[in-house]
């Protein structure tokens, strides 16, 4: 009987054992993609003088990107590549997320929308590095998948709604920063709209399929904006329901 609850005993100490083990490795491959990201970062002094910011690097390390993958696993979670999560959607490389995040200067007392949920990663990050974060989705699966991941990690501060972003979230705004994570070739003009004077809108414009310019359009006036192209990215398509 004491023999059969000994063993008992063990195995029930071996699950969180084998779980902590691998939450450790885990920590080491995001550790080591922060470092990439920023090895990266210093090959390109001429977009990025400064680096990424802290903060951004800070919550980046914080956030378990695996968690937001299809089969959790960190090799593939934590390389510096895009990861693919079905539905012809992909979680762009780490560099480029943090890049993104660091030329939308987000700050605590902000409202930032994404335009393209994904797998909800981005929209985490913007989470803990704003007050509010509303993220748009046109494929209802993945935004229910982001929604469940989001909610399941606290993030309590993250509206995700279904629908086609080119219409913004004006009830959600108006808005510090956007951030766009679909190519498009022009600038739709309801986000400009619903961007704060001395916001900024960062977005891939460019043809889908093809390579597109980063760029950050800053709102300077009611009705004014200036553009700057960052660097060559690829996204996948901003896709226009048909009516
Ligand atoms: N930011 C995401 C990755 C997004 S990939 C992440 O962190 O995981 C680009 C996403 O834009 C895809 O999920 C795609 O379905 C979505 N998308 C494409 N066209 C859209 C549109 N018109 N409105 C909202 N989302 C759109």
């Amino acid at each position: 009987m004491t023999i059969k609850l000994l063993a008992i005993a063990l195995a029930m100490l071996a699950v969180p054992h084998g779980a902590v083990a691998q939450e450790a490795s885990c920590a080491r491959e995001r550790a080591a993609m922060i470092e990439a990201i920023r090895a990266h970062a210093q090959q390109d002094k001429t977009a990025l003088p400064q680096g990424i910011s802290e903060d951004v690097l800070k919550v980046m390390a914080a956030i378990e990107r695996h968690r937001f993958i299809p089969d959790g696993n960190c090799a593939v979670g934590y390389a510096d590549r895009p990861v693919s999560i079905g539905h012809r959607s992909t979680i762009s490389q780490p560099f480029i997320v943090a890049l993104m995040t660091h030329l939308a200067e987000v700050a605590p007392d902000h409202t930032v929308l994404e335009i393209g949920t994904g797998s909800g990663y981005q929209a985490a990050i913007l989470g803990r590095l704003a007050k509010q974060v509303c993220t748009v989705e046109l494929v209802a699966p993945l935004a229910v998948g982001a929604m469940k991941v989001l909610g399941d990690l606290g993030y309590d501060n993250a509206r995700v709604r279904v629908g086609d972003g080119y219409q913004g979230w004006p009830e959600c705004g108006p808005f510090d920063s956007i951030i766009v994570t679909a190519a498009i070739g022009h600038v739709p003009s309801p986000l400009i709209d619903q961007l704060k004077v001395g916001g900024r809108l960062v977005m891939p414009l460019g043809p889908p399929g093809n390579v597109q310019y980063l760029t950050v359009i800053e709102k300077t006036g009611p009705g004014e904006t200036k553009g700057r192209i960052v660097m060559l990215v690829r996204f996948v398509p901003f896709v226009r329901p048909k009516n």
